[in-house]
């Protein structure tokens, strides 16, 4: 499924299987999650991609072949390939452990082609290995949702009581981890989106409310998922002094001007970008032990604007995966 240009549907196309250069596996792709970036890129937010594209950067999938110098994975295995799809290795940031700051990383289903195929080729060195256990449609959202959620949550330190704005597919997967870290969750989403409401509790908020309410008590730390960026001075009004406002996602609307006041007391506003493969391996390490379940939707292959859109509505419980073997 080819993204042609930024405000057009993805269109279905017959494309030839691609050969793995050095360093390259080809994949066989099982399953990819949708993530609310492929939005960002579809709606021409995210304004950098290659052209013709395909998108996708949350792939569960079986290494079919590999080029010169792979050492691992090995054929046959099943591998997950997220976001960071390369990096030069060499600059600054590379060089201190912040590979996900590269200044020449080329993204997954945005430099690359991604998951919404039959077949990809990847750089062997940025696939993981998946926990056992976790059916492919159910791994795939671990690959952003949970990989760049956990990177946020970590960012909010020994938060106890954490606030989480946009209650989609990092959410309900970034819930299950605090919890099971001993945290308290407070579940912020669209005012009347009672169903989502819902579903945090089930998934152990012990309160739920809309976007603009005070949580019934001050927040130590708050995650925001959705691209709203009105919810930086809402979030930064529910926090204590010495609370943390993390903005997870890539894509913001402008923030609103606000009083230093709301700021004042130590208060931190920071953003997450992408991932290290050290978070990585790190979080697909812990997913097992919480154990994290993600509930997922399926869609076909050719089902993959109406998986998009999925995300797009809001209603969506859980994450939309698109598979090529229905
Ligand atoms: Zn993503
Ligand atoms: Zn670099």
């Amino acid at each position: 499924m080819v993204l042609e240009a930024a405000g057009r549907p993805l269109r279905p196309a017959e494309l030839p299987i691609p050969e793995p250069g050095s360093n390259e596996v080809l994949l066989r792709i099982h399953a990819c999650a949708v993530c609310r970036t492929d939005l960002h890129i579809v709606d021409g937010e995210v304004t950098q991609p290659k052209l013709p594209l395909v998108l996708g950067h949350q792939i569960v999938a079986t290494v079919d072949a590999a080029g010169a110098g792979v050492q691992t994975p090995r054929v046959g295995e099943r591998v997950g390939v997220p976001w960071l799809g390369s990096t030069d290795g060499t600059c600054r940031y590379c060089r201190s452990a912040h590979e996900n700051l590269c200044d020449r990383a080329q993204f997954t289903g945005y430099h690359r082609d991604g998951g919404f195929a039959e077949f990809m080729v990847a750089d062997a060195r940025f696939c993981f290995p998946l926990p056992e256990g976790y059916p492919d449609l159910q791994a795939a959202p671990l690959l952003c949702a949970g990989l760049i959620g956990f990177r946020s949550l970590r960012m909010t330190g020994d938060a106890e009581r954490l606030g989480i704005y946009g209650f989609g597919s990092a959410a309900h997967i970034i819930t299950q981890v605090a919890r099971h870290q001993g945290r308290r969750v407070f579940a912020f989403t669209r005012a009347g989106d009672t169903q989502s409401q819902a579903f945090a509790t089930e998934l152990g908020a012990e309160w739920a409310g809309p976007s603009d309410a005070r949580p019934p008590e001050e927040l130590d730390a708050a995650i925001i998922f959705a691209p709203a960026g009105e919810l930086v001075p809402a979030a930064l009004r529910a926090s204590a002094k010495g609370g943390v406002v993390v903005c997870g996602g890539i894509h913001m609307s402008d923030i609103p001007s606000f009083p230093y006041e709301i700021l004042w007391g130590e208060r931190v506003v920071r953003s997450v970008a992408n991932l290290t493969r050290q978070d990585g391996l790190e979080f697909l390490a812990l997913a097992p032990k919480v154990p994290v379940r993600t509930r997922v939707e399926a869609f076909a292959l050719a089902e993959a604007n109406e998986a998009l859109q999925r995300v797009r509505g809001g209603s969506l419980q859980g994450s939309s995966v698109v598979t090529p073997t229905p």
